[in-house]
């Protein structure tokens, strides 16, 4: 019978399928509940952080910047012509050193003079583009603004300033002041989202240009650049809570976005989605490979498992139960098998045909368990008293044949003679039935025109002699 290997590669082509099919869903469920989580929670809470941060940040300054605007002193500045620059210089100056503020300044909208702790820095003129934001400030309605700019005077940083208009008794303008405060604590705040957390942070205006964003990091510099986002700009310059999604060489990228009123600008959050997948990913490779494992341990011990059944089977379909000898189907393919190498080698071969005499008897008075020791025992007798190269087989019920190798008919006669008197004269075997067992032998040498048919009936016809000639004796045919 021959092992089938198909049954173990279905079994592990089966089980493989399984796992992998298992470990794919459950890596597309975590990659869906990544992108979940960004989209419902990280995204919209580092907006409300940073949004909470400015707001933090702002709230002082802007006390500070309302307090000047309605400062008696100030006012009544204005209204005397600024005779005395030293004293609004030094005004300012306080107040600049008290808060910690990056400047502190003052126009006059009679003069036109810009003023700062360093005294009357320049003028603000409608043809300036570094005074625009006066004048349109002018014009607003709204009594205070927060600009986030440049100031030509003041380096290449971004400034927040927050500017207060002051008004006289009759509430017309006078001026305005404010504060100015370095956004380096932005720049911060945007580089630790960042580095933390792999979001991309930064303000767009209301045209979607980047107005603020981290230093030497940010490339965009519009969002229709993008043309995915060009196409939602609409959407995101506007209110509501809403992702965004987009690619961008590949890459998968949400966005969130938040107005933020006081700077009127917008608080973009973004993140590269694979950032996040990272994790998912490896967790998915490292279960694949798990899976490889377990598969290959799977087939492996179904393999053992397998083959050892497999034995037993043929181990129980060629041997005889009882006595663990041959039966006559396996007796039948060795005896093909010598037949075809005697006539290659033209060795001799010899059979056996061996029956134990009266055995009915001792079934009849002793019992069919006594019977079974017997069969047993002569099993062992007849396989010890040849040689290991022959082949001793159960042929049914009290029948034994032993095909010879290499034995011609003396030989024969002589281990026949030999079985049988080790038989006869086996205390073992007495022992069982409390007197002698004796077998009848018939024997045959095979020759070139023999087949197994002939062979056989020539062995059960000396068999036959051997029992008529009065049992417990040999035969030769
Ligand atoms: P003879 O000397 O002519 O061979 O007589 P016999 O009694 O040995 O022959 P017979 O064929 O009449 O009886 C054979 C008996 O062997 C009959 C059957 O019950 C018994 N037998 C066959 N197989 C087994 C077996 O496996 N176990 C036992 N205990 N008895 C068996
Ligand atoms: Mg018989
Ligand atoms: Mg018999």
């Amino acid at each position: 019978m021959r092992f089938n290997y198909r049954i173990v590669f279905i079994i592990t082509t089966l089980v493989f399928t399984l796992s992998t099919t298992l470990t794919v869903i459950n890596y597309l469920t975590s990659m869906e509940s990544t992108r979940e989580q960004l989209k419902t929670s990280a995204l919209p809470l580092t907006i409300d952080n940073i949004y909470t941060e400015i707001q933090k940040n702002i709230i002082e300054p802007n006390l500070i910047a309302s307090m000047m605007a309605h400062d008696t002193f100030l006012i009544d500045w204005l209204s005397n012509e600024e005779d005395d620059v030293q004293q609004i210089v030094r005004y300012l100056e306080t107040i600049q050193n008290k808060y910690q503020m990056f400047t502190a300044f003052l126009v006059s909208d009679q003069s036109l003079n810009y003023y700062s702790a360093n005294g009357m820095l320049d003028k603000v003129e409608t043809n300036n583009p570094n005074s625009l934001w006066y004048f349109d400030f002018q014009k607003s309605s709204e009594l205070s603004e927060i600009n986030i700019d440049y100031n030509a005077n003041m380096g290449t940083e971004l400034i927040m300033f927050i500017n207060h208009k002051i008004l006289d008794s009759e509430y017309h303008i006078i001026g305005a002041t404010g504060i100015g405060l370095k956004t380096s604590y932005i720049n911060d705040m945007l580089k630790v989202f960042r580095q933390r957390y792999q979001f991309s942070v930064y303000f767009v205006d209301v045209n979607g240009k980047v107005v603020i964003a981290e230093q030497n990091v940010q490339q965009l510099q519009q969002l229709s650049d993008i043309p995915e986002l060009a196409s939602q700009l609409s959407d995101i310059i506007g209110k509501g809570s809403q992702v965004f999604e987009y690619t961008l060489a590949g890459e998968a990228y949400l966005l969130n976005r938040k107005y933020i009123a006081e700077l009127d600008l917008y608080l973009i959050v973004e993140a590269k989605v694979n950032n996040f997948t990272q994790t998912a990913k490896e967790t998915f490779y490292f279960n694949i490979i798990v899976s490889a494992i377990i598969t290959l341990l799977i087939s492996f011990i179904i393999v053992l498992y397998v083959r050892r059944i497999h034995l037993k089977l043929d181990k129980l379909a060629s041997n005889d139960e009882l006595t663990g000898l041959p039966n006559r189907r396996c007796f039948h393919e060795k005896l093909t098998e010598f037949l075809l190498l005697k006539e290659r080698n033209n060795n001799n071969l010899s059979l056996l045909f061996i029956d134990i005499d009266n055995f009915k008897y001792v079934n009849d008075t002793k019992g069919h368990d006594v019977g079974d020791k017997v069969l047993m025992a002569l099993a062992v007798i007849l396989n010890n008293n040849v040689r290991k190269s022959d082949f001793v087989a159960r042929w049914g019920g009290e029948e034994f044949i032993i095909l010879l190798i290499d034995s011609d008919i003396n030989q024969t006669q002589i281990i026949a003679e030999k079985l049988r008197s080790q038989v006869a004269n086996s205390n073992h075997l007495a022992q069982f039935t409390q007197q002698a067992i004796t077998i009848s032998l018939g024997a045959t040498s095979v020759t070139d025109t023999d087949n197994i048919d002939t062979i056989l009936k020539r062995a059960d016809d000396a068999l036959y002699k051997a029992k008529s000639q009065g049992k417990n004796c040999i035969v030769l045919d």
